[in-house]
């Protein structure tokens, strides 16, 4: 919480921010509860290949909570950043995913991780240990870290993931086109995957500039050799534009919700086979 000047300036007795303070707090110890009464799951979404074949997977967080139901993770991963639950909550969705690794033979896991986690100095060797405790190879694994956190990274945050691409991690800028989204970070962040935010691609039908960027950023990737991941696929429409657009990875409703690993494991994914080289 803020000190000095402001102090004496919070409006304490000002109803809603109390009750959104207490609110928070309450959220807080009901997130850290939920961690240790397995109430979190990690559910899994298809990227595919312009033939929709499933090439890696996203892994999204959910709480399902007793009296609530589920929660969205943009309604609790902002709780968990601003206490530091987020280092809890993020070392359980690497352990899960790790855990669930053989039921995608070949193809990679993809894990969002918070800016947050990046600042801390452990946040490496906490993903170090948890490997070694689920014998997980690191290149398995896709980081998705959003185009925000990595636009505004510190030299220590640039040098954690150099770190962590080190280790065979892949590493993915998320929500690519919300931020600064310079032209320039393209080539020089160490990354190897950008996720076009769904806000272009919905609108790729209708914005001659969505477009434009689109195809101007599949060519800077082809050039830097990184894949590029359209996000929020919903209609055939919008996966025809952006596979016009040059886009390789294709997610969204279109191709399969996020699901639990049980029903993603049902459903009519068609995977590669398993002897294959690991192929996005
Ligand atoms: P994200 O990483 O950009 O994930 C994509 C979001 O879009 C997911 O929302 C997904 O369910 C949703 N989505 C997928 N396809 C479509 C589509 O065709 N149309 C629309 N309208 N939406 C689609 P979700 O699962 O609610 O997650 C929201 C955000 O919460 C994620 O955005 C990510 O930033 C964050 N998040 C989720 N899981 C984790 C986690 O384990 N750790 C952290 N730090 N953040 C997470
Ligand atoms: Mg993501
Ligand atoms: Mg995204
Ligand atoms: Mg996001």
């Amino acid at each position: 919480e803020s000190k000095g000047a402001g102090r004496g300036c919070v409006t304490v007795f000002d109803p809603e921010m109390l009750s959104e303070k207490r609110q928070r707090r309450f959220l807080e110890r009901e997130l850290r509860a939920a961690v240790f009464l397995n109430e979190l799951e990690l559910h899994y979404q298809a990227v595919t290949d312009t033939d929709r074949n499933c090439v890696a997977v996203e892994g999204l967080l959910r709480w399902r909570h007793p009296v609530r139901g589920m929660i969205s993770p943009a309604e609790f991963i902002p709780v968990a950043e601003r206490s530091s639950l987020i280092d809890m909550v993020g070392e359980w969705v690497f352990r899960r995913a790790c855990l669930d690794l053989h039921n995608f033979p070949g193809i990679r896991i993809s894990i969002n991780v918070s800016g947050e986690q990046l600042k801390r100095d452990s946040f490496v060797n906490v993903f170090e240990n948890v490997l070694l405790e689920t014998g997980a190879n690191a290149n398995r694994f896709i980081l998705e870290i959003t185009e925000t956190v990595a636009t505004a990274a510190t030299p220590e945050i640039i040098a954690r993931i150099e770190r962590l691409r080190a280790m065979g991690f892949h590493i993915a800028l998320d929500d690519f086109g919300t931020g600064h989204c310079g032209f320039n970070y393209i080539k020089t962040l160490p990354i190897d995957a950008i996720k076009i935010d769904r806000s272009y691609i919905r609108n790729l039908g209708s914005d001659r500039i969505a477009q434009v960027f689109v195809s101007a950023l599949t060519q800077i990737a082809r050039i830097q050799g990184l894949v590029i991941v359209a996000e929020g696929i919903e209609t055939e429409e919008e996966f025809a534009l952006a596979r016009a657009a040059g886009c390789n990875r294709f997610q969204g409703y279109l191709l399969g919700r996020p699901q639990p690993l049980a029903s993603f494991r049902q459903s009519s994914h068609r995977l590669p086979r398993p002897e294959l080289a690991l192929i996005a």
